[in-house]
Parts: structure tokens; C-alpha cells; sequence
């Protein structure tokens, strides 16, 4: 193992031979997974190089220092990868997650329905076996960057006859493909992240189903912990860039792509829910607001908060890694994200006042605390809501009696339903 000094400079060295402004993004993403820097803590072959999420951070923070562009982010990377290491075979692996890692498809997750969120595994897609492949027919909503994917991962109901948790499977569905239909969703923030998926006779080979016919819930529950872990992730200033032949990056210059990056503003792939320690205190100078008590003692709270969630999500992290048993984890976590984007919400619309109603030109700040404000509700809710975060933490942390399931032994077709 490297110390974190000649770690970072085996980096600078990785990023100087191979590095240059003139690559491909397809040429610069393929480089830094064959060297196993793209997921660090991922296995050998598949982008990474197997070491502690300590050094992956020490990683990724000389790989942005050096300003080269991030390894592909989203859905893919954060959950589906790690879900398909632990649950599919090495040719699916081979097969899926390596074009991932090289960015050349991006993921999404297909699992929510217009009747299933919280209760997930009521969901009613439906697949039926014909020949070699499943038959698939349902509606999924909310998701996440679909409509510039080429891979979904489905949740679908592939045995009615037996209790909902049982006849679920997990497979992997090719988008591009004539009975697939991706609707984006234009939300109140202005920004349209997420798609309603229509499926009507899709087909998906049997070939695709990860882990077994049948067996998808406990291959979800994995994708699910990773997710909550991912939206309670601290994000910082990578250069991200789309990934997948959809967006239509990969053949495009890295030097081209990061101009472009820079004269967004350093633009991110999702409207940021909370604005930072640091902006808040800008934000209140360039109103005046520091003189006034109330404010300044809230923003020094806000930024105590900030600390502490910061230092608590890499103690979670390190300590998960080690294998050092904890009561922190990523539903605590995301639960506090979820408090501090409410309280950055409150905080910048009191320090802006009225203005903090206005959006684009008009607006004093350029609409960023209004839009960023909209966006508030984002860690409450995506990833499963607070009032899920609480009833996982009762339950697995502190060993609470569990919440009644009068449907839980039923088979699925017998459960009274809205929809
Ligand atoms: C930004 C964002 C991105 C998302 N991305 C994706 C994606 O990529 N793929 C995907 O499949 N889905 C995605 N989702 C959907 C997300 O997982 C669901 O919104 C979430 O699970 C809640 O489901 P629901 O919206 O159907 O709400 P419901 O489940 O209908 O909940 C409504 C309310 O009832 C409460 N409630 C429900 N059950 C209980 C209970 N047992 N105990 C206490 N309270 C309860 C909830 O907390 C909530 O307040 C995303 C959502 C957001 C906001």
C-alpha cells in the first residue's frame, strides 16, 4: 500500500504521461480505467485496483487537482457497478460493467412506479418468459438521466403467484430498442433530470437477468444501500461530463469539453440541493446581511453543521471500509443531508429576502439561491424518503420492533391495490 504522498505523485506521474488536451473523452476515460484509477476501489479489470475508499479519495482529489475530467459519474458508477460486482457472473461483468467504467454506456435506475416508491416492492411491471427472453409491459417513473441512457436497471415482476418480495428479478434492458419510451420530466426547478419510461413489449434475453429469475429483491436491496450511500456523498469541484454514446461526448476533445465546462460556470449534472458553507457567507456579505446578529449566528450554525456532516460522511466511509461495526450509515447520513439542504434552503432565503422569489436575469443572484432553494427537496426524497431513512434506521440500527406488513405473505396477484 501507498503512503498518501507517493500515491498522489503516482498519480501526477499517470496524469503526465497520458494526459493531454487533445485526447477523446473516449481515448482519456479508457486510459484512466485501464489503469484502475476510474473506480479505484473497484476489482482489478473492470477500472479499478481494489484499494480502501481512503485512497480513492487521494486519488480522485489529485486526478481534479490536476484538472483532468472526472471518471463518468451517475446511477451506473454509483450503484449499478458495485451491484453487478457483487451479483453478476464475470462474463456479465465483462460484458456490462467495463463499458461503464470506460463511459461508453451510462445507466439508469428503472425501479420506482407510479404505485410503488416507498412500498418498492409492490412494483407491477410485468415479464413473462417466451423463449430465450422476458416479454416486458409496465410503466417506471422518476428516472434518473434515462432518457441519455443505454442500459436500464429493471426491477420487474416475473411470478405474481407468490408474495411480492419473492417474484421480483433484476435484469438489465437494452433502452434502444422499439418498445421502450423515455418522456423527460420538466421539474419546478427549471431542470429536467428525470423521465417517466414506458415499456411495452420489450425484450430483454434471459441472459441479462442478474443473479436469479426470481431472486431480484436481494440484488435491489444492494443497489438500494449503495444509493443511499452515493446521495449522501459529499460532491466537490470535478469536471463531470456525460457519459454514453447518447450524450454524444466520447468522441469530442477533452480540451473542447472542459472550455465548455468553464464557461458554464463549472455547470454540474444536477442542480445542487444546498448551496455551500462558503457561498452562504458570500451571499450574506454581498447583501449586507453579516451585520445583522440573528443571520451572522445562523450562518455560523450552518457552517458548524456543514463541518460535521462533511467529517461525519468520510468517518462513515473509512470506518465501513475497515470493517469497524457503526450506528453511522448512509440513512443517518442522508438524513442529515436532508436537514442541512432544508436549513440552506431557509438560511439564503432569509439573507436574500423578497428577491429570493426572483429567477434569471431579474434576479439579483441570478436565480441560483431560488433554483437551488426548488432543489431542497431532492435528498428527502430520492433515494427513499426521510420517513423510510427513519424506519431503516429503527429497525437495522436500533433493533425497534418492525413496521406491521399485513401484504407480506400474500402472493403478489391477491394484494389489494390502487393502481
Ligand atoms: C431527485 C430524485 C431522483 C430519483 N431518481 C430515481 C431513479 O433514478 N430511479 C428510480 O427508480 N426512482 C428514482 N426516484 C424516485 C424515488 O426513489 C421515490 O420518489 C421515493 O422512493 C419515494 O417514492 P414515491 O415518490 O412514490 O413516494 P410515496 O412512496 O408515495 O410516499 C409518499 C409519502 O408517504 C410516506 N410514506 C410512504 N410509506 C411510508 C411508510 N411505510 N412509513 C412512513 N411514511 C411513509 C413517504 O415518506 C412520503 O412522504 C427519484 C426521486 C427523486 C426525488
Amino acid at each position: 500500500m501507498l503512503g498518501p504522498t507517493e500515491l498522489t505523485e503516482s498519480v501526477l506521474r499517470f496524469v503526465e504521461d497520458n494526459w493531454s488536451l487533445d485526447l477523446t473523452l473516449a481515448q482519456w476515460w479508457c486510459c484512466l480505467a485501464e489503469a484502475g484509477l476510474a473506480f479505484p476501489t473497484w476489482p482489478v479489470g473492470v477500472g479499478g485496483r481494489g484499494v480502501s475508499a481512503t485512497e480513492a479519495r487521494s486519488i480522485r482529489v489529485a486526478l481534479d487537482a490536476a484538472g483532468t475530467i472526472a471518471a463518468p459519474a451517475g446511477n451506473g458508477p454509483n450503484m449499478g457497478g458495485p451491484t453487478l460486482i457483487e451479483h453478476a457472473t464475470p462474463e456479465q461483468i465483462e460484458r456490462f460493467v467495463l463499458p461503464m467504467a470506460r463511459g461508453e454506456a451510462q445507466w439508469c435506475q428503472l425501479f420506482s412506479e407510479p404505485g410503488a416508491g416507498s412500498d418498492l416492492a409492490g412494483l407491477s411491471t410485468r415479464a413473462v418468459c417466451d423463449g430465450e427472453e422476458f416479454v416486458v409491459s409496465g410503466q417506471k417513473v422518476w428516472n434518473s438521466k434515462a432518457d441519455v441512457s443505454e442500459w436500464g436497471m429493471l426491477l420487474c415482476r416475473t411470478d405474481p403467484g407468490v408474495p411480492k418480495h419473492a417474484g421480483i428479478t433484476f435484469m438489465m434492458i437494452d433502452l434502444r430498442q422499439p418498445g421502450v419510451e423515455v418522456r423527460p420530466i420538466v421539474q419546478m426547478n427549471g431542470a429536467s433530470e428525470f423521465s417517466e419510461v414506458f415499456l411495452t413489449d420489450a425484450r430483454v434475453p434471459y441472459e441479462n437477468v442478474i443473479g436469479s429469475v426470481g431472486g431480484g429483491w436481494d440484488v435491489a436491496r444492494t443497489t438500494l444501500r449503495h444509493e443511499r450511500a452515493a446521495s449522501a456523498a459529499v460532491t466537490n469541484g470535478s469536471i463531470l461530463v456525460e457519459a454514453g454514446s447518447i450524450a454524444g461526448n466520447l468522441d469530442r476533445q477533452v480540451g473542447d469539453l472542459i472550455e465548455e465546462w468553464s464557461a458554464a460556470g463549472g455547470a454540474r449534472r444536477r442542480q445542487p440541493p444546498l448551496l455551500g458553507a462558503r457561498s452562504m457567507v458570500e451571499l450574506a456579505r454581498s447583501r449586507g446581511a453579516l451585520a445583522e446578529a440573528a443571520l451572522r449566528d445562523r450562518l455560523v450554525r450552518f457552517h458548524i453543521h456543514s463541518e460535521l456532516y462533511l467529517l461525519n460522511g468520510r468517518r462513515t466511509r473509512d470506518l465501513a471500509r475497515a470493517g469497524v461495526p457503526t450506528a453511522l450509515d448512509g440513512s443517518l447520513l442522508k438524513l442529515d443531508l436532508a436537514a442541512l439542504a432544508h436549513e440552506s434552503r431557509d438560511l439564503s432565503y432569509d439573507i436574500l429576502g423578497p428577491a429570493a422569489m426572483l429567477t434569471g436575469g431579474s434576479a439579483p443572484d441570478g436565480g441560483k439561491v431560488a433554483t437551488t432553494g426548488l432543489s431542497a427537496f431532492i435528498p428527502s426524497l430520492g433515494g427513499g424518503t426521510n420517513e423510510i431513512q427513519r424506519n431503516i434506521v429503527s429497525e437495522r440500527t436500533l433493533g425497534l420492533p418492525r413496521e406491521p406488513a399485513v401484504d407480506a405473505d400474500v402472493p403478489f396477484r391477491d394484494v389489494r391495490r390502487t393502481t
